[in-house]
């Protein structure tokens, strides 16, 4: 994870004002209950339905109903609740800025959760950065002593939910098979219920305000407000709450940026999809996966910035299974050809195949997401493959 200077930006838009940071930079307990009052701690029949009016969704990538998985958390033993803050998406930061500034909204809602459930365990697994202002906070409080810390391993896949259960059990970062639902049997082989930290402080405002309030703004798809991580081209890269109804042009705006003037938006980060700037008119959506929207400029080359991707990707794999032992390295190769101008449209063809080969067919979505990655950059930037198969780049050019 890379962090640069600007790493929080609290909105200064009246008509939507902050949720998840309304208490500030670096809130402590006291700025935190000024701002939000007590957690009320919901019982689970209670939680379950404001979470299911609320119509959360995860904030982790998958957009999950969050009602649905904690109706899925079921089995004879007591449950585990885990907070994931690990972020293995190298642009996303929003994870490590909610839990330096907002520690107390994400133990609120990690809590609930545990609380509604009658967890046996409850646990934060966070990124090294993230343990001091979490301790810091739970030394505060009186209701967190159960909470355990775990430093979570770097790594691109760490972060997968059945990584994140597999780190903590056996100390191995990489995904088991899906053989198992972890809602029924996972961490200690309890039913295990997982949720990203922006989800558990979303959560939290659900506890406190009701499913209602929650859908007062955003998408009614998707509603209230979400943690985007803003980098690339742009005037100040950070991190910003808005309403999940902004479209990508104000998101990048909020940067110091215009979308419609880059070559291509990335939404969704490495296992994201390219969007022309023509489609940056409407909200991610589902697309902004963990929140991450990159800005490519004009002088920078999409095929090569893909295929930069791609080979993080086939390194970054647990290489435990067939797409990713030999379909990833294979596209990181096509795709290096392919943005050297060598055979670009033979490369193309082959990269398109090899997408469908991979898809669906790992243990994780690690190969499905490369896949969803190349075939939107053959998609975005078709005319580049035109131009690196004469041996010019259009981007170069400028
Ligand atoms: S698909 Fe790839 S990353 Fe996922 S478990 Fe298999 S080898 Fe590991």
């Amino acid at each position: 994870m890379t962090m640069t200077a600007v790493d929080l930006a609290p909105s200064d838009d009246a008509a939507a004002p902050p949720r998840l940071l309304a208490a500030g930079r670096s809130a402590g307990a006291a700025a935190h209950l000024a701002a939000f009052g007590p957690r009320r701690g919901l019982g689970r029949p209670e939680l379950e339905r404001e979470l299911e009016r609320s119509g959360l969704t995860g904030r982790g990538g998958a957009a999950f109903p969050a009602f649905r998985k904690l109706a899925a958390t079921t089995g004879r033993r007591a449950p585990v609740v885990i907070g994931n803050g690990s972020e293995g998406e190298p642009w996303s930061w929003k994870d490590a800025v909610l839990l330096a500034n907002a520690p107390h909204l994400v133990l609120d809602g990690l809590l609930t959760a545990a609380d509604a459930l009658g967890a046996a365990r409850t646990v934060l697994y966070l990124h090294g950065s993230a343990l001091s202002p979490v301790a810091a906070a739970i030394a505060e409080r009186s209701d967190a002593g159960r909470v355990e810390l775990v430093e979570a391993a770097d790594g691109f896949v760490a972060g997968e939910a059945s990584a994140v259960v597999n780190a903590l059990q056996t100390g191995r970062a990489v995904p088991l098979d899906r053989v198992r639902r972890l809602s029924e049997h996972g961490l200690d082989g309890r039913p295990t219920l997982l949720h990203n930290v922006e989800t558990l402080a979303q959560l939290a405002l659900v506890d406190r305000y009701g499913g209602d309030w929650f859908r007062g703004v955003g998408d009614p798809a998707q509603p209230g407000t979400r943690l985007v991580t803003v980098t690339g081209d742009v005037a100040r890269e950070g991190v910003f709450e808005v309403p999940t109804d902004t479209s990508v042009v104000d998101i990048v705006a909020r940067a110091g940026a215009e979308a419609r003037l880059a070559a291509a938006v990335l939404l969704g980060g490495y296992h994201g999809r390219w969007i022309a700037p023509t489609e940056t008119g409407a909200a991610p959506g589902e697309a902004a996966g963990a929140g991450v929207v990159h800005v490519l400029g004009v002088r920078r080359c999409g095929l090569a910035a893909t295929a930069a991707i791609v080979a993080e990707l086939a390194a970054a794999s647990a290489r435990q299974c067939g797409p990713c032992l030999f379909g990833l390295p294979a596209m990181a190769e096509r795709f290096a050809d392919l943005a050297a101008g060598r055979l670009a449209p033979q490369a193309a063809a082959e990269l398109a195949r090899l997408a469908e080969v991979v898809d669906g067919r790992g243990s994780c979505h690690h190969p499905d997401g490369a896949a969803r990655l190349v075939r939107s950059a053959l998609r975005v930037f078709g005319r580049d493959v035109h131009a690196h198969a004469e041996g010019r780049c259009l981007r170069s050019a400028r």
